[in-house]
């Protein structure tokens, strides 16, 4: 069960409320938030009887929840919840591209890439400046420097920035150059460090896990929301199955379970899921056409010199063509980019 409070309840009313809930021999945990605080009821293995509760002064709504998530369910929220970045809003009417390399390599590249993205009417760059490498030998990211060009790139286009953050230090570091952090597949279940983005106020990109059910997708997302920041946007990208002849299997089902189980936006990385060019325009296509808010693709440049993901990497001329695509299908389902 929540107790969602009104607004400017105040702490003892917050502590009226708990006391009550004690007395009924179950736990609280006071969930905090941007519009309004929640009181969490544990410990109850039936359906709590709220009707005291209800009635007491600066309560808003008492609401029964089944599921192990809370503030990430429908069942907590029932409109879809739109995560704002600057005037993007995703989650919306509108699909949302998000594109560029997979990693920063130097300032040519990112700039060059940041370019052709903003010609090609996206409004947000992704490239990585931590990367999580799979060898400790290969190209693990050029840290505080990419954050530095990402920023230069953001200065130059006005594009909103998205990259990876993989521990404490480099939360700390990105929150002061980018607009998303993003939370990679394999820190899915890295609970401090969802802790620790939780923390923060920017809109968290979380990618599901390579072997993760939606339901642990979605008990990470109610980490971070559980913290205060509610702005998560999931991401479907790909897990892992006996098929082998993609790196990964793209779970497209996934879009409509989540939006049935969920408030919060899903969008769908094709370059992950498929690991290979060729399949990125395909599977971008059928994502808008289950109903995905949006797309994150890797673009680059020249993909042969790539330090990584360059086999999924589209090139320019190819990216232009996934935009057409996705206006076309966007148009069908209704939707605009
Ligand atoms: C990435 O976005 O470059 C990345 C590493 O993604 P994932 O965490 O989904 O593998
Ligand atoms: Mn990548």
């Amino acid at each position: 069960m929540l107790v969602v409070m009104k607004k400017g309840a105040s702490k003892s009313d917050i502590g009226k409320v708990e006391e009550a809930i004690k007395r009924m021999g179950y736990t609280t945990r006071v969930i905090p938030g941007i519009q309004r605080i929640a009181i969490g009821v544990l410990g109850n293995k039936t359906r709590v009887d709220s009707s005291n509760i209800e009635l007491m002064p600066e309560v808003l709504e008492v609401i029964h929840v089944t599921k192990p998530y809370k503030l990430v369910g429908r069942e907590f929220k029932s409109e879809n919840s739109i995560i704002r970045v600057n005037d993007i809003e995703i989650g919306g009417e509108k699909i949302i591209v998000i594109a560029g390399p997979c990693a920063v390599e130097n300032r040519e590249q990112i700039l060059e890439t940041a370019q052709l993205v903003k010609e090609a009417g996206v409004p947000i760059l992704r490239g990585g400046a931590f990367k999580p490498r799979t060898s400790p030998y290969s190209f693990q990211g050029l840290g505080e420097e990419g954050l530095k060009l990402l920023a230069e790139a953001k200065e130059k286009t006005g594009l909103a920035i998205v990259t990876e953050v993989i521990d404490n230090e480099s939360v700390d570091m990105a929150r002061e150059y980018v607009d998303i952090l993003q939370i990679g597949a394999r820190n899915m279940q890295n609970f401090s460090l969802l802790k620790k983005v939780g923390n923060t106020d920017l809109p968290i990109l979380l990618k599901r896990g390579l072997s993760a059910t939606i339901v642990e997708l979605l008990m990470a997302a109610e980490y971070i929301a559980s913290e205060g920041n509610w702005n998560i946007i999931l991401c479907e990208r790909g897990i892992r199955t006996f098929a082998d002849q993609t790196r990964n299997t793209l779970d497209l089902s996934a879009v409509p379970v989540i939006h049935e189980l969920s408030h919060l936006p899903i969008i769908v990385d094709p370059s992950h899921g498929t690991g290979r060019w060729d399949r990125v325009i395909p599977s971008a296509a059928a994502a808008i056409a289950i109903g995905a808010d949006g797309i994150i693709v890797e673009v680059h440049p020249r993909p042969e010199e790539a330090l990584s993901d360059g086999v999924q990497s589209l090139k320019p001329e190819k990216f232009k063509i996934l935009m057409d695509e996705v206006k076309k299908i966007a148009e069908v389902v209704n939707r605009d980019v």
